[in-house]
């Protein structure tokens, strides 16, 4: 297989450190060399440094001229729901007149319409129409992404879902982490405890013996599944080998986040309602808290979780786009990086470091991806900006140049 040298980035952001997330004060060193190279070979990271080092050992690489450029690890997307079909551009209207999402999904709007979609799409449909996302997370630079099912909430709907992202992870340059969310909501005319049961008793066995999720998720949450229900479901995905993450305390403070403590979840993602109780609890946990400001933002709210106190408490925090068709349709990092730095008070490298290196490890691929350091899979974009701080500045502005899996140009 070929060779590639990456040459003359005014920015090599690489993110080099610890094997381990980045707590704290670290979540501001980013590593970055200046006229920056990058030896690539067999897909792999070789050789990392200043471009003078890297073209001495360049030999007949393809060469790929970076100057005037920055050069970042691939985005780390911990948290979407990447497949289901449809979208909700009805709903989307009426919160522009005013409607809030509860009144939404009360009138029959909502999650349902996307299940009902989902329900109704094939296989081969719903891997067609999402396609088209996977794409545009590529095209954002974003090469790892975390997917949830959760929009069939039947048994054979749920594995369709989960049995798409397998093959949109073969088929597609984007790599696709796969979390089973069964407990996403309660189906229509149906008990909570019954549809837990059916959870835990039927689609768990066959989500394990098909080997098609690593994580287990549930949507905690006052009209969703209560503390009991959510313990019963991750208790058992954890004994049946799944790590766990969880959604918690978005719409209110339900204790959620010391249930993920005491699971010892992986993650804990949203926490807008999360108070210092919880934040000591993820610590104690060591837990990291995945935040979500893009779903904050498109529901018009103004109540960002508590991003500056997590990162003071030594959490080792993440921010994902959350993309779903309701509440956070962006597959879009660069515009959670400006959603971090303007509503949550993160520091531009701060918001760097939870959207790659933090995520990778979040997802159990800290060794493997998420920084620029030999050894590691040559997941990189390559952005036309000086400087990684403009990431975050020029929102809504794609400034996206080339986006490289294993070495290969996808974008
Ligand atoms: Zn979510």
């Amino acid at each position: 297989m070929k060779s590639l040298a990456v040459l003359h980035a005014s920015q090599l952001v690489t993110l080099a450190g610890p094997t381990r997330p980045r707590l704290g004060r670290e979540l501001s060193e980013l590593a970055i060399v200046h006229d920056g190279g990058m030896l690539i070979r067999d897909g792999r990271i070789a050789i990392v440094g200043p471009s003078s080092e890297i073209e001495r050992n360049s030999g007949d690489a393809e060469v790929i001229d970076a100057r005037g450029k920055v050069v970042l690890p691939g985005f780390v997307d911990a948290h979407t729901h990447l497949v289901f079909a449809g979208n909700r551009l009805d709903d989307f209207e009426c919160r522009a007149r005013g409607d809030t999402y509860e009144q939404i999904a009360k009138a029959g709007g909502g999650i349902w319409s996307t299940v009902e979609k989902t329900r109704a799409a094939s296989e081969t449909d719903l891997l067609l129409e999402t396609r088209r996302h996977a794409d545009w997370f590529l095209r954002c630079g974003t090469t790892t992404v975390e997917s949830k099912s959760g929009y069939g909430l039947t048994v054979e709907d749920e594995l369709k879902i989960l049995r798409v992202m397998r093959r949109l992870n073969q088929e597609t340059a984007l790599e696709i982490v796969p979390t089973f969310l069964g407990a996403h909501a309660v189906p229509r005319k149906m008990n909570t405890n019954e549809y837990v049961d059916l959870v835990i008793n039927e689609m768990l066995p066959q989500v394990t013996s098909e080997d098609l999720a690593e994580f287990c998720d549930v949507f905690c949450e006052r009209n969703y599944f209560n503390l009991e229900q959510s313990r019963r479901i991750l208790g058992a995905a954890k004994k049946r080998g799944l790590k766990l993450r969880i959604h918690a305390d978005q719409l209110s403070n339900s204790g959620a986040a010391k249930l993920a403590a005491e699971l010892n979840a992986t993650t804990a993602d949203h926490l807008e309602k999360t108070d210092e109780d919880g934040i000591a609890a993820l610590k104690s946990g060591r837990v990291q808290p995945v935040l979500l400001p893009g779903s904050v933002y498109a529901l018009g709210s103004t109540y960002y979780p508590q991003a500056r106190e997590m990162i003071e408490a030594g959490l080792g925090a993440v921010i994902a786009t959350d993309f779903n068709p309701g509440s956070s349709p962006t597959a879009s990092m660069p515009m959670i990086l400006s959603l971090a730095c303007t509503q949550m008070k993160m520091s531009p490298a701060e918001a760097i470091s939870a959207s790659t290196i933090n995520p990778a490890y979040s997802l159990g691929r800290g060794d493997q991806i998420g920084s620029l350091e030999p050894g590691k899979l040559a997941n990189f974009a390559i952005f036309d900006c000086e400087d990684y701080r403009e990431l975050a500045y020029w929102f809504g502005v794609p400034l996206t140049h080339g986006v490289y899996v294993k070495g290969e140009k996808t974008h």
